[in-house]
């Protein structure tokens, strides 16, 4: 029987690990370790922070829900891999493999930018579970003696979309709670201009989060990085200073320790570089998908973004792998999908609004098809969105769109 090792248990992780059952059932032993024993919909910890969802309402016990499918699940964390002899190692042993598939996501690099961080630094993060809780802990504090806000992205940092939505909803939450009028909203981004997005723009993308923006009386700061952080002042790279009360930035992402500890996996910033199905470019039976892979911003800016891998990009990444390995061991013909080729679909929530994104080639700047799409609907569709991908992935069906 084949051995297949995933780690990580989120978009990526999961679809790996049901596709690969589903299409190998008693001819492999596929095993998860996750350092997370929960499934997160972490598009929703935007909502956690003003208090619109619970933890309970987007995330799920993931030991059993590959119990069910007959996949087993560690709960620990992997710590290196030692290719020459198969072997992961983790907190707490070795697992053997012969197929490995790394879908580990990112680590939050706020030592980029001395001062970020909800650990040890001032700004709150909403790129985790963890965080999101002292995100929500802060906020509440915050609505008790409130002041300026700063929303945005340090240098480097991918995921814009997701700072673009902290934004939105924050400054829609302070309407909630009747102080919009005492609070200025700042947005800083690195992008050189509204929903570039680091990867150079969606064709209609701009006046659309434009208009979010305005209508929110969102002061943009555009093309900046962030040159020093104090408790309560932002200093950016174009002289500004802002004062604040709270602040929200995402960090720069690279790939996790374990990954940066295994000599000859990842490259200079701990990704993983692939091949059109997935497989390491040079380890033949590891494979990768997520935001653990290797990507080139499409667009270089002259304040450094990263490219953004949406969840569904994950996903679909994560598929071809699990299909790619059954392939080789049925020995049946490999099928590519060139990550240039994958189309991305994107809910860019604002509270009570949002415009919905679909792009046949996200990276990619010839593009046959996009579509930009405004309004309330949008954020109705992305709280149905939640609810329909946390009944799919808990019940591991992960074979439907
Ligand atoms: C606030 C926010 C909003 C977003 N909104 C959207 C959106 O609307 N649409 C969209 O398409 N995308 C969105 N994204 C991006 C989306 O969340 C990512 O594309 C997706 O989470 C990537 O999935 P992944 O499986 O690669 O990694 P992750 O989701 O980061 O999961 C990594 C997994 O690896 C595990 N892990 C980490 N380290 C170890 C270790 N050492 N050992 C074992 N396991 C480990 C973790 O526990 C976790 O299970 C958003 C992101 C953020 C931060």
């Amino acid at each position: 029987m084949h051995k297949v090792v995933v780690a990580g248990g989120s978009f990526a992780g999961l679809t790996a690990a049901f596709d690969l059952k589903r299409r190998l059932g008693s001819d492999v032993e596929v095993t998860v370790i996750s350092k997370s024993d929960q499934f997160v919909f972490i598009p929703s910890l935007i909502w956690l922070v003003p208090g619109w969802r619970t933890e309970s309402q987007i995330s799920f016990p993931l030991a059993p829900s590959f119990q069910k499918k007959g996949i087993r699940f560690v709960h620990d964390a992997i710590a290196r891999i030692e290719p020459e002899r198969n072997l992961v190692h983790t907190t707490n042993g070795a697992e053997p493999y012969d197929y490995l598939v790394v879908c580990t996501g990112p680590y939050l690099n706020f030592a980029a930018v001395p001062g970020t961080g909800p650990e040890g630094g001032y700004t709150q993060s909403v790129c985790n579970l963890p965080h999101a809780q002292i995100a929500r802990r802060r906020w509440q504090e915050y609505l008790r003696d409130p002041g300026d806000i700063v929303v945005g992205a340090t240098q480097g940092a991918s995921c814009l979309g997701a700072a673009y939505e902290m934004a939105l909803n924050q400054a829609y939450a302070l309407v909630r709670a009747g102080i919009r009028d005492k609070v200025q909203v700042h947005f800083v981004t690195p992008e050189p201009y509204v929903a570039h997005f680091g990867l150079g723009g969606i064709e209609g993308g701009e006046a659309a989060v434009t208009r979010l923006l305005e209508k929110n009386q969102i002061q943009v700061h555009l093309n900046v990085a962030v040159d020093g952080i104090t408790p309560d002042k932002i200093r950016l790279s174009n002289g500004e200073e802002i004062g604040y009360r709270y602040a929200a930035l995402i960090p720069p992402f690279m790939g996790i320790e374990a990954v940066r500890n295994s000599p000859g996996i990842g490259d200079a910033k701990g990704f993983i570089p692939v091949n059109d199905y997935y497989q390491h470019s040079q380890i033949d039976n590891i494979y990768a998908a997520g935001i653990a892979v290797a990507l080139a911003s499409p667009d270089p800016t002259p304040v450094p973004t990263g490219a953004p891998k949406t969840a569904y990009m994950s996903e679909i990444m994560a598929r071809t792998a699990a299909h790619n390995i059954a392939a080789r061991i049925h020995k049946e013909k490999l099928s590519p999908v060139p990550i240039v080729d994958i189309q991305a679909l994107c809910l860019l929530d604002a509270g009570n609004t949002g415009v919905f994104f679909m792009v046949d080639r996200l990276q990619r700047k010839t593009r046959r098809r996009t579509i930009v799409m405004p309004g309330p609907m949008m954020h109705v569709g992305k709280f149905m969105f939640e609810k329909y991908f946390m009944w799919k992935s808990r019940g591991g069906r992960t074979y439907l769109p």
